[in-house]
């Protein structure tokens, strides 16, 4: 015996939990036992527990993982039962209204299933086969969709912010390619590179501005553009800032229209906005992370129609398409730009391979090692199908307005826009009182103590420095009685604050 042998002959594992052929009953029964949790997390009556800080920090032996000792797949569930299960937020709950959340589909529960199973990590062809066809497939069915040209292309990326990410880096790169001859990729960025500027409307998301930040620009390079009084981007606006950074001697070299802002879910006008980033040569960038999926609707299609004439596109799939997290998109007109993101590995995708038939989609991500997340796209188009997608998306909007009525209907309540999407802000605005200071506090505390109650979470946002409420609405299931319930809640918390302050 060699003494490598006689170690491993020592060392022998036995009940490996690995996932194969010899533990297909365990695999079974594991997932059987989980399952009976996973439903009894559909049994919490409330969105939350309304368990304190302190009290979710007190579990300090389940959260730990220090100790030795191993649990059985048992006691590790009751475990995880009670510090997470029973007090995780249950976006499915109709009275979840806060953020970007959808419930999510079981065609897409069952595409995760067996992704998360197979473990497939789409980066080359050795290592995805079919998964590829299928990621390739469900991005060319969404260009499609949005009358991408056939030079069109795209990837799945793992959220908007990423998306943008992608779209602010292929501008710059693209731009300083293009008219300067500057290659940053090879060369890092050059002087020049600090003039330029991006632009975007005032309601844009955070994301722009940092992401900007990532890419060695600063906050200073996204210059905002002024909404109008439906917080669109203003295209006169957009015009002046243009020519008023070219005189400060800047360079304008993108626009970032969103299609579906994050608070109020305004569409900025991007066939007009097309026009002026064609006219200055400068990149289009569709931030569709909360509205690009209305593009399936009779009711918004209309506002997504300059979508194709974009240089890109985000879209992400789980905040409006009812798919669990990571599930995103990246759209691109000319797919000869991911040549500004790819790269060729000896060990994964020699370029000596860059033209095989075979595709490796890790030339278009930032990401090496990838999720599946097709998958449950493409389960949920198959089962549930976008007919009835975009019913859904229709009615959460209808929801909206139906909120935005009863709101408006009630003297407690002031309300500032018309839903365009599945958003409504408004704040609740007690009588005889005109300090903005006092009702930011009433706001506050009603949205606070809701969600400490475990009742109802409504967000919160800014607006001229002033505190106002957020319905974001993506429940199709949620019914008028559910919403006249949130509002009672509300109005009864603010007047509970004025009766005791
Ligand atoms: C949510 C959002 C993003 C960011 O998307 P993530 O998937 O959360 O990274 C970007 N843009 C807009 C308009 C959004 O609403």
């Amino acid at each position: 015996m060699t003494p490598n042998s006689q170690i491993l002959e020592q060392k022998k594992i036995d009940n490996l939990n690995l996932f194969d052929a010899s533990s297909k009953t365990e695999y079974q029964n594991s997932i059987h036992k989980t399952t009976e949790y996973v439903l009894g997390f559909l049994d919490n009556s409330k969105f939350y527990s309304g368990a304190t800080v302190s009290e979710l920090r007190d579990k300090k032996r389940i959260i730990s993982v220090s100790s030795d000792e191993t649990l059985t797949l048992d006691e590790a569930l009751k475990d995880i039962k009670e510090l997470y299960l029973d007090h995780a937020i249950s976006f499915h709950n109709t009275s979840y209204v806060a953020h970007l959340n959808c419930p999510i589909l079981i065609p897409a529960l069952v595409g995760d299933l067996i992704a998360t199973a197979v473990n497939t990590a789409v980066e080359t062809w050795d290592q995805s086969t079919s998964a590829t066809l299928i990621e390739q497939e469900i991005i060319n069915w969404i260009s499609g969709e949005f009358q991408l040209p056939h030079t069109s292309d795209g990837v799945f990326t793992n959220g908007g912010t990423q998306s943008n990410f992608m779209a602010l880096l292929m501008a710059r790169d693209h731009y300083a390619y293009q008219n300067f001859g500057i290659n940053i990729k090879e060369n890092g960025l050059n002087e020049i590179v600090s003039k330029f500027r991006f632009f975007c409307s005032e309601k844009a998301h955070f994301s722009i501005q940092k992401n900007a930040a990532l890419l060695g620009m600063g906050y200073q390079s996204v210059i905002k553009v002024k909404a109008d009084s439906d917080y669109k981007m203003d295209p006169e606006a957009l015009l002046l800032a243009i020519e008023r950074e070219k005189q400060l001697g800047n360079i304008p070299i993108a626009v970032v229209a969103t299609t579906g802002t994050t608070d109020f879910g305004s569409f900025d006008p991007v066939e007009i906005i097309s026009k002026i980033a064609k006219d200055y040569k400068m990149w289009l960038h569709v931030d569709g992370a909360y509205g690009g999926c209305y593009i399936l609707t009779d009711t918004h299609k209309h506002l997504l129609e300059g979508a194709k004439f974009a240089d890109s596109i985000t879209v992400d799939f789980h905040k409006t398409l009812f798919q669990p997290v990571c599930s995103s998109a990246f759209l691109v007109a000319d797919k000869s730009n991911f040549k500004y993101v790819s790269h060729y590995a000896d060990y994964l995708n020699p370029i000596e391979t860059k033209d095989d038939e075979y595709q490796n989609l890790i030339v278009k991500s930032v990401q090496t090692t990838r999720r599946f997340d097709a998958l449950k796209l493409w389960f949920t188009l198959k089962i549930t199908g976008k007919k009835k997608l975009a019913e859904y998306l229709e009615m959460v909007h209808y929801k909206a307005i139906e909120a935005h009525s009863i709101l408006g209907n009630d003297a407690a309540f002031e309300t500032i826009h018309k839903p365009q999407l599945s958003t409504v802000v408004f704040r609740y605005k007690a009588q005889g009182i005109a300090d903005d200071k006092i009702h930011d506090t009433v706001n506050l505390y009603i949205k606070n103590t809701l969600f400490k109650s475990g009742e109802a979470s409504v967000a919160s946002t800014k607006l001229n420095g002033n505190i106002y409420l957020k319905f974001t609405l993506l429940n199709p299931k949620i019914t008028t009685e559910d919403i006249q319930h949130i509002v009672s809640l509300m109005k009864q918390k603010g007047d509970e604050y004025q009766k005791s302050n």
